[in-house]
């Protein structure tokens, strides 16, 4: 498992998928629509060629890995984006929603 902080998410990427990606599409997606921070060690994604404060200041947060490993890759790739308030609105929205109305799960 690889994981690491870029300023406001954290990237997780199941290593034990990977060497059976023939893509890597993550690592192309970096290069392509970030600045390049995953890069290939041993066949594998990694960022271990950059400090971890390296990691922070030069990661986009862009999105682009995630989106390629699921499309191209083996979907060994997710990313956790926290968002302040984000379960209180939920626990609103639920409220103020009658039951049987769209997008009403219960
Ligand atoms: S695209 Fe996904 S499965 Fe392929 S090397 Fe990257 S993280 Fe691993």
């Amino acid at each position: 498992m690889l994981e690491f902080a870029e300023r406001t998410i954290t990237v997780r990427i199941d290593t034990a998928a990977c060497g059976a990606c023939a893509t890597k599409a993550c690592v192309a997606a970096c290069e392509t629509y970030s600045r390049g921070i995953l890069r290939l060690s041993d066949g594998l994604p990694s960022v271990e060629h950059l400090a971890p404060s390296e990691v922070v200041r030069k990661g986009t947060e862009c999105l682009a890995c995630e989106y390629a490993c699921r499309v191209r890759g083996e979907g060994a790739l997710s990313i956790e984006i926290p968002i302040e308030g984000l379960d209180a609105y939920r626990a609103a929205l639920a409220a103020a929603t009658p039951p049987g109305a769209p997008g009403e799960e219960g």
